[in-house]
């Protein structure tokens, strides 16, 4: 078992998580980039948004495709 310090509060924890976008070390109170004021929210924040729009593009992307397939 390892122990780690919370980046944020400072309390050793057992069971550390590990934050996906800034790669620090925080309890299980701290461990959502909300809870942490992760650096990367921002980041995580617009790649959200970006991600919607995907979506949204792929759908009509699919679309064309499709025209253009049978339209052959
Ligand atoms: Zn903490
Ligand atoms: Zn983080």
């Amino acid at each position: 078992m390892k122990l780690e310090k919370c980046c944020y509060c400072g309390d050793m924890t057992d069971m550390p998580f590990q934050c996906n976008y800034c790669k620090d070390f925080f309890c299980p109170e701290h461990r959502l980039p909300e809870e942490h004021r992760c650096v990367k929210l921002t980041l995580i924040r617009a790649r959200k948004f970006g991600e919607r729009r995907v979506i949204r593009d792929g759908g009509t992307g699919k679309k064309s495709f499709l025209r253009r397939f049978f339209g052959r």
